[in-house]
């Protein structure tokens, strides 16, 4: 994750959720991609290393155990660097510029200048940390999937030239690949329409009310349409009280109940969610020192690897003295 902005809950059902579950079944790891916040941030590049801190925090309360997976800093393993220059040097400048995001992105971000190289390389950046620890699965949310697929055409492209030195990669998705924000757009702080994680209750409750909702629907006893509408795809991913749903889904469909009470009974469930994660939060907060601390013990221990991973690949290319 960029440490670009807080967390939100398009992180946490897109990506953080898996982060966790998957710690039984593989040996995972999670880092800061702060080189890949440089490449929109670079201009105003002070916050990042708070950010950092802070996103670590809300992994931890969400879950991420730093016993069982290694949590890292991407600037602190330089590594990433010298793969990324090794891979440059194979990858056609049209592949990238072929990337969805990358045009997408610079027409978003319109208030600043994305027509640098480290824009460009930002898709080829993410190969390396993912190449250099043979990763084989990557848990994202659905907006990474083509510079994952970027990625595989990348590695065997390296491996036709050098030999079976790389592994490609596949994404892992969860239930809600793509969480919409308030707005129904993506959920996404550049668009300024998220819940934070660290949003308190009565914020969750005042966003929940500005939610976007079935257009058509200007009054309650109108029948509302249920598939597609962001407040029930929330209610879908944070509602664990299933027959409240349904009945919500059943109220609505038949134009038999309010906005207010479907939006109140959501901010309940974002809430009850939300609750334990505040908790933990303030627990691990009141001790920074310790974030720092594992930060910088995963990042030594995420080093050894791709400094194995880099030996290979320096072979491989026949850069060895
Ligand atoms: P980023 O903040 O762009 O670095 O994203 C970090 C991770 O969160 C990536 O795996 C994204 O795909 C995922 N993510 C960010 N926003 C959303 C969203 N609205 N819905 C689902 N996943 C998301």
């Amino acid at each position: 994750m960029r440490p670009t902005g807080k967390l939100h809950l398009g992180h946490l059902v897109g990506a953080l959720r898996n982060w966790t579950s998957l710690q039984d079944r593989f040996d995972c790891f999670y880092f800061v991609a702060d080189w890949h916040a440089l490449t929109s941030e670079y201009a105003s590049s002070g916050a990042i290393t708070g950010y950092a801190l802070d996103n670590v925090a809300d992994w931890i309360a969400a879950g991420v155990d730093p016993e069982r997976s290694t949590i890292f800093v991407q600037s602190l393993v330089p590594e990433h660097a010298e793969l990324y220059l090794l891979l440059s040097m194979v990858v056609p400048i049209p592949w990238l510029e072929r990337v969805p995001t990358y045009k997408e992105q610079q027409e978003q971000l319109a208030d600043r200048d994305l027509s640098t190289l480290g824009f460009l390389g930002y898709p080829l950046l993410q190969t390396a940390d993912v190449a250099i620890y043979d990763g084989r699965f990557v848990p994202v949310g659905e907006d990474q999937v083509p510079h994952l697929e970027l990625s595989r055409e990348v590695v065997r492209r390296f491996n036709q030239f050098y030999g079976p030195v790389l592994v490609e990669a596949q994404p892992l998705l969860t239930r809600v690949p793509r969480l919409p924000g308030l707005d129904n757009r993506k959920m996404s702080k550049s668009y300024g329409n998220t819940i934070d994680l660290t949003d308190d209750a009565d914020t969750v409750l005042k966003k929940v009310r500005q939610m976007y909702t079935d257009p058509k629907r200007i009054r309650a006893d109108i029948p509302g349409t249920v598939e597609g509408n962001p407040v029930f795809m929330y209610h879908d991913a944070f509602n664990t009280d299933a027959a409240e749903v349904e009945d919500l889904k059943t109220r609505y469909r038949a134009g038999a109940v309010g906005d207010v009470e479907v939006k109140t009974k959501l901010a309940r469930a974002v809430n009850a969610m939300l609750d334990p994660m505040r908790e933990r939060r303030r627990e691990i907060l009141a001790r920074p020192e310790r974030i720092k601390e594992i930060a910088l013990e995963g990042s030594r221990r995420a080093r050894t690897i791709a400094e194995d991973t880099l030996a290979r690949v320096r072979d491989a290319v026949r850069l060895r003295y």
